[in-house]
């Protein structure tokens, strides 16, 4: 083993150990800070690059905020093929899988004549806890377009 690798393998460890110590889906931000906080030695651009790494390798998932920035979590099902609902108050994510939506996406397929087919999906809403949280305060609730 190279020293590179030996290395890498540290940084995926420190990558790993912030992404279980965070709950649902964090940026590379916030896994970066959670890093700093445990003395980890892993800098920003080597998170991302490692964030990288391990999505290619299907070990962590990556999904798109409202805002498009790119959030990253560990899922329970994977490397099976879901979806994630995600909470956009406290960002509690839901994974999805098996609810006919797959089945709908073949059959689009197969009634275009398109085959080989990728799709992404990622469903924002206000999960129960915090919409009973916010109904009794109207500000911060702005209904947008
Ligand atoms: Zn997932
Ligand atoms: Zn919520
Ligand atoms: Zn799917």
């Amino acid at each position: 083993m190279t020293r590179k690798s030996i290395r890498t393998t540290r940084q995926r460890t420190e990558v790993l150990a912030a992404l279980a110590a965070t709950e649902g889906f964090s940026s590379a931000q916030d896994l970066h800070a959670e890093i700093r906080k445990r003395q980890g030695g892993v800098g920003l651009t080597t998170v991302y690059r490692t964030l990288a790494a391990l999505v290619k390798a299907g070990s962590v998932h990556v999904i798109r905020s409202e805002s498009g920035e790119s959030l990253f979590g560990h899922c329970s099902t994977a490397p099976s093929h879901h979806h994630h609902l995600r909470c956009r108050h406290c960002g509690r994510t839901v994974e999805l899988s098996n609810d006919g939506f797959e089945e709908w996406v073949r059959s689009v397929g197969e009634r275009y004549g398109f085959t080989d087919l990728t799709h992404e999906c990622e469903v924002h809403g206000v999960c129960s806890r915090c919409a009973s949280h916010t109904s009794t305060t109207g500000e911060g609730t702005t209904l947008g377009s």
